[in-house]
């Protein structure tokens, strides 16, 4: 680092500044160096070039600015191994693979659900080689990309018909703009959900040129007011599952049976966006109960949607099930082609639904649930073993531990369940702990497979909840103390 001083000292652009500008290379000459040439071989002519090109013009900058002039090298050598270090990053895959350590399961800032192998091998396949996407085997005409997976969801899921987009959001979109385009949509108050990252439910209601009717207070939402708010104008009745955030206290929704008969007995339809939509019973696997799509349709839904990502544990995708008129209103909507789901997804998302369709093993094969039903004695054992060689990795003025922490499963899914889990957590315990622990943090992240943790209660905590790839982890311990002296 240069003290204001340094700089105070050197005004402008010095003499030694200009012999060294003038020192620099030019590109071809760098390009004929044994070091260019080996960058040449290996990342080709043009990407080389520009990016000694940038190198050259960044010294040149530097130097110029009359900053720290005897510090800027100018050798070809050195150039050169500058932009190996650029040209080594460029190759880094986006997005880079990474240790979710967070203690959120399903963090959407970290890609949500992890595949099942199943799923990946699939997307492999159907990637390499050309597959029967819309093509009917039987006949040699065109098929239907969705019916293998539309199949398997109706049988899941009890559901007269399905049918898939890309996401959620774009579910409760395609559902609006087609049954309620310029009509009105009644919502409880108590329901206008923000999911975060732009997902909030009266402005999906406006994209889809849907007038929404608020009906109820924040907190207490009655038949009644559904009832008095139905008219010629209205064209649908939403209820919104609150995934991400409970109203407690004095409280009242209405029931979906009872808002279905309602919506029915005016011929009106009922949909349910569930969010987070779990396909099967959590509370066989110990966990708080979450409305699944079954019990929606049950209760009278017509049309329920939820995420691929979320519970599901699949690919991103908006799932869409229930009445199957309703279903073939927005096949016919021509939005629906332009939120349709790839083959890539779709190939993902069929394997994962045929491991719901042997449910003994879901648990072992299925990531997300593997990682939300993951025993707390596991978690400590894991913690246990890395904690010693994480502490040994770590240099003077860090101290490691075991503690119990909670982990959240995230992305709008169970809001009130936290998870028993135990973190390695380390402490700085020097002076100026702050800023130690935002060091330690961005040391861990800038390893080969960032290791993403939080800071939390002064110290930086590792939830090892989701850790798979605990032999990937420790390999790269000894890269730390390196990582930790660039950070600081
Ligand atoms: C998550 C969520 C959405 C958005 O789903 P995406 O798959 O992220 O597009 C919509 N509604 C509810 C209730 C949600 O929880």
């Amino acid at each position: 680092m240069k003290s204001a001083d340094d700089r105070t000292r050197r005004p402008g652009r010095s003499t030694t500044a200009d012999a060294r500008v003038s020192a620099l290379p030019s590109i071809d000459r760098l390009l004929r160096h044994p070091a260019g040439a080996a960058l040449v071989t290996r990342f080709g002519r043009s990407l080389t070039a520009d990016v000694l090109r940038a190198v050259v013009a960044a010294r040149r900058a530097a130097l110029s600015d009359g900053r720290a002039t005897e510090q800027v090298e100018v050798g070809e050598a050195a150039l050169a191994d500058a932009a190996a270090r650029l040209l080594a990053a460029r190759e880094r895959a986006s997005p880079l693979p990474v240790f979710n350590l967070s203690g959120t399961i399903l963090h959407t800032n970290l890609g949500r659900a992890v595949l099942p192998a199943e799923a990946v091998e699939a997307v492999h396949r159907v990637a390499v080689a050309p597959s029967a996407l819309e093509f009917d085997l039987e006949t040699g005409r065109r098929g239907d990309r969705e019916r293998a997976v539309v199949e398997r969801l109706c049988r899941l899921t009890g559901a007269e018909d399905a049918t898939l987009v890309n996401n959620n959001a774009a579910a409760v979109l395609l559902c609006l703009a087609t049954l309620a385009r310029r009509k009105e949509v009644l919502i409880s108050r108590g329901e206008l959900v923000e999911i975060g990252g732009a997902f909030r439910m009266p402005d999906i209601m406006a994209s889809a040129g849907v007038r929404m009717r608020e009906v109820g207070t924040t907190n207490r939402t009655h038949p009644s007011d559904f009832a008095e708010a139905i008219g010629h104008r209205t064209a649908l009745l939403l209820k919104v599952h609150t995934s991400n955030y409970v109203i407690s206290g004095f409280t009242a929704a209405v029931p979906e049976q009872v808002l279905s008969a309602l919506a029915h007995d005016n011929g009106l339809p009922l949909m349910v966006d569930l969010g987070s939509g779990a396909l099967t019973d959590l509370a066989r696997y110990g966990l708080p109960q979450e409305p699944t799509p079954m019990q929606a349709l049950a209760a009278g839904a017509d049309l329920v949607t939820f995420s691929g990502d979320k519970l599901l544990g699949g690919p991103q995708a908006g799932l869409i099930v229930g009445r199957r008129d309703l279903v073939a209103k927005l096949a016919r909507n021509p939005l629906k082609r332009a939120l349709r789901l790839d083959k890539l997804t779709l190939a993902a998302l069929d394997a994962v639904l045929q491991l719901y369709e042997q449910p003994e093993q879901l648990r072992e094969r299925l990531p997300t649930l593997r990682h939300l039903t993951r025993p707390i004695a596991d978690i400590e054992a894991q913690a246990r073993r890395v904690v010693t060689l994480i502490a040994a990795a770590l240099p003077g003025g860090y101290a490691a531990a075991v503690a119990g922490c909670s982990s959240e499963v995230g992305s709008g899914s169970l809001p009130m369940a936290s998870l028993a889990s135990a973190a390695v957590t380390v402490r700085a315990t020097g002076r100026g702990g702050g800023s130690a622990l935002r060091a330690l943090a961005r040391a861990f992240r800038s390893l080969r497979v960032p290791v993403i943790g939080r800071i939390a209660e002064g110290s930086f905590w590792l939830d090892l909840r989701c850790l798979d790839d605990e032999a990937g982890l420790v390999a790269q311990l000894p890269g730390l103390r390196e990582a930790l002296e660039t950070a600081t």
